[in-house]
């Protein structure tokens, strides 16, 4: 299959400016929102299993907009046991059937978009574009992944050998695999990794991040309405110790797993450490992501991506831009017109159409930036701060933060704050450097119209994903695979050609005719 071509396509937008569009979308999502949302509990074969009630409070304004069930060890045990179960049989599923059940779960989603933004508005407190574009990158991720299954684990290949010899190269599922999902893309993230998992004959128990168990519950009911059987795909929501559970089972069959850096090395360590089969870890993390500019770049250009890259989301994206390191000649002009285009950012309730900042995802998201805000500004060091609203919910308003060196930002800040650092001509050297020295490399941006440069930053940076004159976040399913490395995680990219390999084991089969 040409998976670049005219036989898969990555799902349309919507035409926000476009009033009939518009309206038609909200009216889907005010008939979701009419509505309860479907309450969260475990999910084992299908049937929901009991646990710890809790509230699930929204960060637009900390009302309660549904409930959750949360696992237990036991329960979680269960899930384990369940999807060990579930393996043989979804392992034998032909592969072409496993991807067609992908794609009627994307035609699911598609058809069902009311209830997925009005859960990533009311539950993640998505804006409508945010929401919007996950509904799609969701969508895209099974239609890609299907494609990519039919062309890559549908049939063996044939390998050469000598006269009187039959060699094929077989691709299966691995077991049991663990899917751990982050609460900032907790539909396309989350159902990514289920179903390029599931896709490659693994039967999958799904853990939620705690803080969006409701859309997770909602997707993986529609999985199994899609034709994923319920013995292949069971849900343990909880928090970190559920998770930390799931781990030390004896019988999972691997990881893959979005979050933080810290907690990936800790789920690394625990897998190492049990005794049972070795297993492999798909780990996405943070990163400590730059924008070099230099000189020459276009200011306008700049302010505009710098603004996209750094604030949308609330700067809640693992590809954020977190340190713009900019020429001292342009430096004042750069960061003036930056902060005057973000003063035009309207910060609040995201289900405003015109919003384009909504809050951080809980209390202790908030508090921790406005922690380190509060360091900064006793360091004399916030250069720009823009005006928090006085709402419920957990908002913070974008900062703008000065530095001395790249190597004075040394954890990653989760949240709308851009750090700056200026160079001098000719320490474009000495700033490359810097920022490989991190040990992280998920995005980079280079602003720059001098080709050697961009040349330069390209080669000798390891980033993963690398972008030239343009914004840096929203990495498209099939055409910017999306994934870093060292810090920033295992590999290999979501949403590219070679991440289902990584979640088959591979067999050969030599007969002698
Ligand atoms: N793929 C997303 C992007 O390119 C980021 C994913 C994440 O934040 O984990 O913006």
């Amino acid at each position: 299959a040409d998976l670049f071509g005219p036989s898969r396509k990555n799902s349309a937008g919507v035409e926000l400016g476009h009033a009939e569009s518009l309206e038609a979308l909200l009216a889907e999502i005010a008939a979701a929102v009419a509505k309860p949302f479907p309450e969260a509990t475990p999910i084992i074969d299908g049937a929901s299993a009991g646990g710890t009630a809790r509230d699930v409070r929204s960060p637009i304004d900390n009302h309660v907009i549904g409930r959750v069930a949360e696992a237990d060890a036991t329960t979680a045990a269960r899930a384990v046991a369940a999807a060990t179960a579930g393996f043989p049989a979804w392992n034998a599923t032909p592969a072409r059937t496993r991807a067609a059940a992908l794609r009627k779960a994307a035609d699911l989603m598609e058809a069902r978009r009311g209830l997925l933004l009005a859960l990533l508005q009311a539950e993640a407190g998505k804006t409508l574009d945010d929401a919007l574009s996950e509904v799609r990158e969701a969508v895209d991720f099974c239609r890609y992944y299907a494609a990519e299954a039919e062309a890559k684990l549908a049939t063996p290949t044939a390998l050469p050998g000598p006269t009187g010899e039959d060699n094929r190269l077989i691709l299966r599922g691995r077991g049991a695999f663990l899917c751990i999902a982050p609460w900032n893309f907790p539909l396309a993230i989350f159902a990514g990794q289920i179903v390029a998992a599931l896709v490659a004959g693994n039967s999958v128990v799904a853990k939620p991040a705690p803080q969006t168990p409701l859309i997770a519950a909602v997707t993986v009911r529609l999985l199994h309405e899609a034709g994923i059987p319920v013995s292949a795909l069971h849900l343990v929501p909880g928090d970190g110790a559920v998770g930390a559970a799931l781990v030390a089972h004896k019988e999972v069959a691997g990881v893959a797993f979005t979050g933080s850096t810290t907690t990936a090395r800790a789920i690394n360590r625990a897998l190492a450490a049990k005794d049972s089969p070795i297993v492999p870890l798909i780990a996405e993390t943070g990163g400590l992501n730059a924008m070099i500019v230099d000189a020459t770049a276009l200011a306008e250009q700049v302010a505009d991506d710098v603004v996209m890259s750094a604030f949308r989301s609330a700067g809640q994206r693992c590809s954020a831009l977190r340190l713009l390191v900019v020429q001292d000649d342009v430096a004042d002009k750069m960061i003036e017109m930056i902060t005057g285009a973000a003063r035009e950012l309207k910060l609040g309730d995201p289900r405003a159409i015109d919003t384009h900042i909504g809050p951080v995802i809980d209390a202790a998201a908030k508090h921790r930036l406005d922690t380190h805000i509060d360091a900064m500004r006793k360091l004399g060091r916030v250069a720009w701060a823009g005006q928090t609203p006085a709402l419920g919910g957990t908002y913070v308003a974008p900062h703008v933060v000065s530095l001395g060196s790249v190597a004075d930002l040394t954890s990653e800040h989760f949240g709308p704050i851009l750090h700056v650092v200026r160079w001098k001509a000719g320490e474009l050297d000495r700033v490359i450097h810097d920022i490989e020295a991190t040990g992280y490399g998920l995005t980079l941006g280079v602003h720059s119209r001098i080709e050697t440069t961009i040349e330069q930053v390209t080669s000798r940076l390891s980033t993963g994903n690398i972008y030239v004159n343009r914004n840096i976040i929203g990495a498209v399913v099939g055409v910017q695979p999306f994934g870093g490395h060292g810090l920033s995680g295992t590999g290999p990219k979501a949403g590219g050609p070679h991440y289902l390999m990584r979640f088959a084991t591979e067999q050969t089969v030599t007969i002698n005719t």
